[in-house]
Order: C-alpha cells, then sequence, then structure tokens
C-alpha cells in the first residue's frame, strides 16, 4: 500500500511541492520573470491570439507535444462552455503535479496527506459505500442515497474516526439534509474541502459561522491550464505562478476581468491565451499571504452579477461583501439572499441575528448600493432549492427559480 501510495507522490510531486514553498517568498518581480520564460515559449509556438474550446477541437494535433503512448493518454471532460472536450494529457506527472498543490491547498484545513477524507462527490459506484486505499478515502454513491439507505448512511457515518469531509460546495447542503443537521453537527469533522465549482465567499462565510467548520476551497479546470486556492486571510483567489498562467483581461462587466489562462505542462496538450469564460472581480486592498496575482472573486458569466439602475451589468460579490469586516456583519445576520426580479431593484431578504440592529442593516446596504433600489425583507429562513443549494443570488432576469 504504501509503496503504491508513493507512486502517487513521485518526482512531479516533490518538485512542485518544493516549487510551491519556494514561490510563497517570491517578490512580484521573481513571479514575474518564472511566468513570462514559460508564456514567451508558448507565444512563440502558437501565436498570441486569444483561444476558444473551438481551437483545441478543430486543431487539437497542433496544440499538443509528445502525444506517444505510455507518455501521454486522452481525457474527455466537459469543457467550460459545458460542451465536451477532448485533449490530451501527460500520464504520469499530470497527477503528481495535480497531488502537489491540492494538498497544498487542504493544508489550509490542516489536512496531512492521506489523513482520512470520507467523498461525497459524485463518485458512482454499485452499493452506499466504497473505500478507496490508496486515498484513504471512503466514497459514497449518490444513487445509492435514498431514503431507504439514510438508516445505514448514518449508523455508518457514526463509527468512523475524525475526518475531512469531501464534497461539492453545492451537494453540502444536501449531505447534511442526508444525515440529518444535529448527527451533522455531532460528526468528529475536522475540515471541508469544498471541490472546484462556484463557492461564494459570502455562502463559505455563512457555513463556517454556522457549523464552526473551516472550509478548504479552489478555482481550477479540468483542462489543467490554472489553479487558484480561495484565501482564507482575504477570502479572494491566490493564483499559484507555477502552475500555469493566469491572465486578468478587461471585460464588458463593470469591475470584472476576463480570466485567460496558459499551461505550463510539456507534453500533452498545452492551452494558450485560452478564454475560461469566467470573470474575475478585481482585488480590493492587499493581502500579506503571498506575491501571487489575485482577484476577490470568480464569477460565471450571468452568475452572481446584477443590472443596476443604469442598465450596465455588476458583480454582487464587490458590493455585497467586498470589503465587509465579516465577523462583524455576520453577528448582526444570520443569512441573506439577493433576488433581481427587475432591472435596478435588488429584493434582498435577511434572516437578523437576535438582537440585531434593522436600522444598521439596512443603512449598512443602503451605503454599498446606490446604484440599485434596494428591497429589504426580514424572514425567518432563506429556502433551499431542490437540490439543497442555498444560492445568495436568484437571478429572475435570466430565469432563476427561488
Ligand atoms: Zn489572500
Amino acid at each position: 500500500m504504501t509503496g503504491a501510495r508513493e507512486s502517487l507522490l513521485g518526482p512531479s510531486y516533490f518538485y512542485h511541492r518544493g516549487l510551491i514553498r519556494r514561490s510563497k517568498g517570491w517578490s512580484p518581480a521573481e513571479i514575474r520573470e518564472y511566468q513570462d520564460a514559460r508564456f514567451r515559449r508558448l507565444i512563440r509556438r502558437y501565436g498570441d491570439g486569444i483561444t476558444q474550446t473551438n481551437d483545441y477541437r478543430q486543431h487539437l494535433r497542433r496544440y499538443t507535444r509528445w502525444n506517444v503512448p505510455l507518455l501521454a493518454h486522452a481525457v474527455r471532460t466537459g469543457g467550460t462552455s459545458g460542451q465536451p472536450l477532448r485533449f490530451t494529457a501527460d500520464t504520469f506527472a499530470r497527477r503528481q503535479k495535480e497531488r502537489a498543490y491540492l494538498f497544498d491547498i487542504w493544508s489550509q484545513v490542516g489536512f496531512a496527506p492521506y489523513d482520512l477524507r470520507v467523498r461525497y462527490c459524485g463518485d458512482f459506484h454499485d452499493g452506499l459505500l466504497r473505500y478507496n486505499r490508496l486515498e484513504n478515502a471512503w466514497m459514497i454513491s449518490p444513487a445509492a442515497t435514498q431514503e431507504h439507505e439514510l438508516g445505514a448512511l448514518r449508523r455508518w457515518v457514526r463509527t468512523i474516526p475524525p475526518f475531512f469531509l469531501h464534497i461539492y460546495p453545492s451537494s453540502l447542503y444536501t449531505f447534511i439534509d442526508l444525515v440529518g443537521e444535529d448527527l451533522f453537527r455531532s460528526l468528529p469533522i475536522r475540515g471541508v474541502i469544498a471541490a472546484s465549482e462556484m463557492f461564494p465567499a459570502g455562502d463559505q462565510l455563512q457555513f463556517e459561522h454556522e457549523f464552526g467548520l473551516k472550509i478548504a476551497h479552489w478555482y481550477g479546470h479540468s483542462e489543467y491550464a490554472m489553479l487558484a486556492y480561495c484565501c482564507r486571510q482575504c477570502r479572494g483567489f491566490h493564483f499559484y505562478p507555477t502552475y500555469g498562467y493566469a491572465e486578468l483581461l478587461s471585460s464588458d462587466v463593470e469591475g470584472c476581468r476576463r480570466v485567460v489562462a496558459s499551461s505550463f505542462n510539456r507534453i500533452g496538450t498545452q492551452f494558450v491565451r485560452y478564454d475560461t469564460e469566467d470573470l474575475a472581480v478585481d482585488p480590493v486592498g492587499s493581502c500579506a499571504k503571498d506575491h501571487f496575482p489575485r482577484v476577490s472573486a470568480i464569477v460565471g458569466r450571468s452568475q452572481e452579477t446584477f443590472i443596476d439602475s443604469s442598465g450596465r451589468r455588476r458583480s454582487l460579490f464587490g458590493y455585497a461583501f467586498g470589503d465587509l469586516d465579516a465577523d462583524a456583519f455576520w453577528d448582526q445576520i444570520r443569512d441573506l439572499q439577493f433576488v433581481q426580479d427587475k432591472p435596478g431593484f435588488l429584493l434582498l431578504r435577511v434572516v437578523p441575528s437576535p438582537g440585531a440592529e434593522r436600522g444598521q442593516i439596512q443603512k449598512a446596504f443602503e451605503r454599498r448600493f446606490p446604484m440599485a433600489k434596494l428591497d429589504i425583507e426580514y424572514v425567518s429562513a432563506i429556502e433551499r432549492s431542490p437540490s439543497g443549494k442555498r444560492r445568495y443570488l436568484v437571478d429572475r432576469l435570466a430565469g432563476g427559480q427561488v
């Protein structure tokens, strides 16, 4: 078993672990120097045009190096647009490299390599549970979490030693519903590993406050072109400069930049100035953690943006959470949700804390949203969507349901 695990922590793992540690001490100039050399090599080879998924669909061979058996293998992903994309990835180094960065991200909540995990992450298999020795992880099959199996799940989850809960942000509340909130609160969960998928900082803070658990979260794509960790200090995202190159280009959404990524892999498909179709919100203030390129939030093209009274699309994040003192804020509010019914108007549903100053809450939000008319509605709870996800923006203009 140990030998197999070591094969996952091979030379590429240790190389990148060392690189990550060193890069955290680099100055902005040292980061630029490292990235420029690699980026210029890509531009010389492929030109400097922005590329889209279709470029790789149509000209895969042009962007692929060392496509030989053993060294590289085919990968299929949903692609950033949701349409399938096939490309080629390094067989050995990619998994080891990936692991070095993920373990670094997970270490933010105290995870050490091969600590016990329980995954509720869409690992479909026969039966309710499967244990993966190599990963030291229990995997719960979502397909098997039907009503008559929940008793077995609840009995089992009580028997396991302290573990890290590995979930998709959108399935976190589903998991809590499945095991029951009281039991969930009593479990020896050491931390939550929230896999790459949008997980707004407001929702993270709300969860951490409500359950007293820390979340490790990150932003990446299955094309492996760039990776950013969600920083527990500034709650923004820091892009690992040694993983790939993320350019932040101007966009037509106020305060947002397009995320364009270039990969640093030598073997397999090389993504060059690849349009991820995601938007990033400019950082507010500075962060002492490291000098990595930084943004304060990642937003999908239509997710988490609202239309103000002059018809301009803005990122909700910057206004709702941008520089709020998180602790003081959550002392007043237990939960909140924005609903946009029509341009220029936002309905803000607030679950106030006992004894909260409603006048102060109202003033704080009105100060932050001078460009929209706010209606504040005090409610006792925010309803969850049928999938169990609690969204903090319901965009009815885009057809969103509560
Ligand atoms: Zn930070």
